[in-house]
This record gives structure tokens, sequence and C-alpha cells, in this order.
């Protein structure tokens, strides 16, 4: 997709307004667009600059958002997940009820949970209950359902509401009309450790049984309050899906509030583990299951992280920048949708220099930032220097299905940011983000091709902090096998 899209200048945005408009413009507009769902794909491109209002997109989710959880049936074909799988989790579930209490159940309405549906519906945190709802199934919206987990954790089951990544952030507030100078996130102030080599394991992989031989490196629990279905859920769906092995990410703890409805609390942290380890011990023979950890990325919070990465036996540490909070916003939004975007970028790189990480994830996430404008030509240059820097610290960059149900709907990163990695020789590795079981495993084959469409030839995961890399075609026949063998 992404090639194609540069090409069709559509011009919608003749929007030459000058950003400063926008801003202000913004949270009106949002609403105006919001009522375009579908525009995902129909992105116009070539935006001059400053693309103006229309793009003002992230928006429309609110809309989405309000309504909720009722949605369940969202998407089109949510098969019947778990269901059949979920039995057998049902039952070792039990060995260990841990009790999930926390989880605030009742997520803090603005808290963008997000819920993305497909069209890119954000909410957004402020209001705007948008009247549109065309969206379909999903919107559940700001405040989320709040994922059941029940205390003992047993199965939650079905009927989950839709997930989405993140949640969409919250209004881009309206903020100062005026543009200032963007400023890059300097680099913060302490600079972690340089960046580490990375170490690539000297476990030879080996294919189970059933021929499977890939993981899913990318998938969520309950606890991080936008995430539904217990985790033995998704290790079944991962059978089913001719998978080797998963590793959960959820989404790390934070201080200082840092959007605390999108995560898991301090406290949560251990239960967290356990949650893993009893999935591990149920599958045991049938699926590895490992430790892994979505990790907010925000400039100043480096020894926090580097700290908290080391209060459990992870195998995988994912960084993640989400430009949705409205920590982010505060500090970003101060000048055009393109330096937004720029700045976006900026902090991935910055991310990849703290030596924190092991991955990074979802790394055009801002394309769904005002998606009707996305644009990758105008922010090429800066995405070829940044590619440089991830590069030089061998960190590896994630390829993430759960694109294609955002905003913007395709997989992040698009096609052509994938070739001038590939061109790089950056690592991949490929995880749905799964916020629900069906999720897990899903267009995996579809994303494998992509890569070997853009020059790759090896595809990673990672288990105690180290790289194993498998030859993609190895990859695609090995799920092939494995999904008839389970079927
Ligand atoms: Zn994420
Ligand atoms: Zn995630």
């Amino acid at each position: 997709m992404s090639k194609s899209k540069p090409s069709k200048p559509k011009v919608k945005t003749a929007k030459t307004a000058t950003q400063s408009t926008k801003k202000t413009a913004v949270s009106k507009k949002s609403t105006a667009k919001s009522s375009q769902p579908s525009l995902k794909k129909a992105t116009p491109k070539p935006v001059p600059k400053n693309t103006p209002a229309k793009a003002k997109p992230p928006i429309k989710k609110a809309s989405a958002a309000t309504q909720k959880p009722s949605v369940t049936p969202a998407r089109k074909t949510v098969p019947a997940p778990v269901k059949k799988a979920s039995p057998p989790v049902a039952k070792k579930a039990p060995a260990k009820k841990i009790p999930i209490k926390k989880a605030p159940a009742p997520v803090a309405k603005k808290a963008p949970l997000i819920k993305k549906t497909t069209p890119g519906v954000s909410s957004k945190a402020p209001a705007a209950p948008k009247a549109t709802v065309k969206t379909p199934a999903n919107k559940s919206a700001a405040p989320a359902p709040e994922p059941k987990i029940s205390t003992t954790l047993v199965v939650s089951s079905t009927g989950m509401p839709r997930i989405a990544s993140l949640p969409s952030a919250p209004p881009p507030a309206p903020k100062s009309t005026t543009k200032k100078v963007f400023s890059l996130p300097s680099i913060s102030s302490d600079p972690i450790a340089a960046a580490k080599a990375p170490v690539i394991s000297s476990e030879a992989p080996i294919a189970s049984k059933s021929g499977a031989l890939f993981y899913d490196s990318h998938m969520h629990t309950p606890l991080c309050k936008h995430a539904w279905g217990e985790p033995e859920e998704y290790a079944a769906q991962a059978v089913k899906a001719g998978l080797k092995g998963i590793i959960f990410t959820c989404h790390c703890p934070m201080p200082d509030s840092f959007w605390p409805t999108v995560r898991m609390s301090e406290s949560e942290l251990d239960l967290y583990v356990e949650l893993v380890k009893r999935t591990a011990a149920a599958y045991k023979g049938k699926l590895e299951v490992l430790l892994g950890l979505e990790s907010e990325y925000f400039p100043g919070y480096e020894k926090w992280l580097e700290s908290l990465h080391q209060r459990a036996n992870f195998d995988y540490v994912l960084g993640a920048v989400h430009w949705q909070s409205k920590e982010y916003l505060n500090k970003f939004e101060v000048g055009t949708i393109e330096n937004f975007r720029r700045s976006y970028f900026e902090n991935l790189a910055l991310s990849a220099e703290t030596g924190l990480y092991d991955c990074l994830a979802h790394p055009d996430l801002v394309k769904n930032y005002h998606p009707d404008s996305w644009c990758f030509a105008i922010i090429k240059n800066t995405v070829t220097t940044v590619l440089d820097r991830i590069a030089k610290t061998g960190v590896a960059m994630e390829l993430n299905t759960s694109g294609l149900n955002k905003s913007y709907s395709e997989m992040n990163p698009g096609n052509e940011m994938l070739r001038m990695m590939a061109e790089r020789k950056i690592p991949i590795v490929i995880g749905s983000d799964a916020h629900k079981p069906v999720r897990v495993g899903e267009h995996f084959v579809t994303a494998l091709n992509n890569l070997s469409e853009a020059g790759f030839e090896h595809i990673s995961y990672f288990k105690k902090r180290q790289r194993i890399d498998l030859k993609i075609s190895d990859v695609i026949s090995s799920i092939r096998r494995a999904t008839d063998a389970n079927a």
C-alpha cells in the first residue's frame, strides 16, 4: 500500500491554511471528519506542508468511542475466537488463580481507550461524542469497557470489545495557534547506556512437532485495561495460527500517573509476570510462552525504565513511542502536523539510542495522527536520517500487523519504509499487537510476504533478550504446515 499512496496526490489537502489555524481548527474539525470513517485508505497524500485542518481526524474516533462495548461483534469476522480453544484454557487456568484485583474497571473516561475500530475512530478524550457513529462494530470508546478480568482470570471470552491497539489519543488539544518552533526532543537528560550490541542467540530454532517455528512477539493482557481475554486464550489462538510461541508484551507501568488508563499499575507488575508464567505452564509442550514488555519511551524517563527492565527476567523488551497520550501531545504537538510527525520519528531514534530496547514497536504509528493527510514522501528525508541512526544501534524494528485495524489502515510500518529498513539491514520482528485472542498471529503470512518483497530474507524474535533469526521462507512454510496440523 505504501507505494500506491505516494502516488496519489490527492489533493484534498489543499489546505493551505496555516497550521496555526489548524490546531484550533482541529478540534472542531475533527468533528467534521469524524464522519468519514472510511478515510483511511483514501487518504490523500501529498499534502503540502501544512496540512491544515483537515487533517485532524484523530478525533474521529471519538465517535465510536463513546459507544462502547456493546460492540463486540465488532469486526466482521471475529471468528468465534477463543471459545473453542479456550476450553482448555479455562481448565488450566484454574491452576493458579491470580486474583487480578485491580483492574480498575472503570476506566477513566477520557482515557482514550481505544478501541479502534476500524475506521479510525479514535476516542478523543474530551467529549465529542460524535454523533456519527457509523462505525460498525466497534466503537467502544472511551470509557472502555473494562476488560473483565475475572478475579480468577478464567476465561473471559468472547465477548470482547474490539480492540484495537492503543487507545487512541485524546483529542489533540487545540493548542496554541501560534506555531511554535518545534523543538526536538533533546536528548534527554540521561543518556543511558550506549547502544548495546545486539546479542544473537546461539540457540538453533527447532520446529515443534506440528512443524511450528515462529512466534507472535506482541500481545496484551487485560491488565492494560484495554485488552480482553485470558492469556490462555491468546495461547490457544496461537496454536491454531500455527505458531511455536508467543511473547506477551503488555503495557508497562509508568510513574507520575503517566497515561494510567492504558497500562498496568506498578503494583501489578508481579501479577503480570505470574499470569505469563501461569500461561506458560498451562501450555508447556504445546506452545512456548515468553515474558516481554511494551515499554513506553518518553524522554526523561530513561532511568526509571532502565530500572523497570531489571525487575523481571524479560525475554523481550519492546520500546514504544505512543503519540496519543496527553503527555506526549502536550510536549510535542506544538508546530505543524508535519513537524509533529517528524518529532515522532526523532523520538523513535532516541528510543533506539537509549540502549534500553530490543525492538521498536509500530515504527510509523504516527500516521494515524491526522491520517487523511498522511504523506510519507513529505517526511521521507526525516525517516531516512532516523533509520540510519537506528541501524547503527543494532536494535530491531517491528512489523505490526494490527495497523490494518487502525485509522490509517496499513501495517506499521508501510511497505516503503520497510524497504528502507531492509536496505539498512535492520532486524525485523513481527507482532500482531493483539488486544483480544482472535488477533494472535493475524495477517502473518501477508506480513511475511510483504517483508520478502521489501528485501528481507530473515525474520527475528527474542528470547532471554537475545535475537534469534529465521529464514522467512522457512517461517511461511512452517505456519502453513502447523496450521494444517492443528486445524
Ligand atoms: Zn503500542
Ligand atoms: Zn501493544
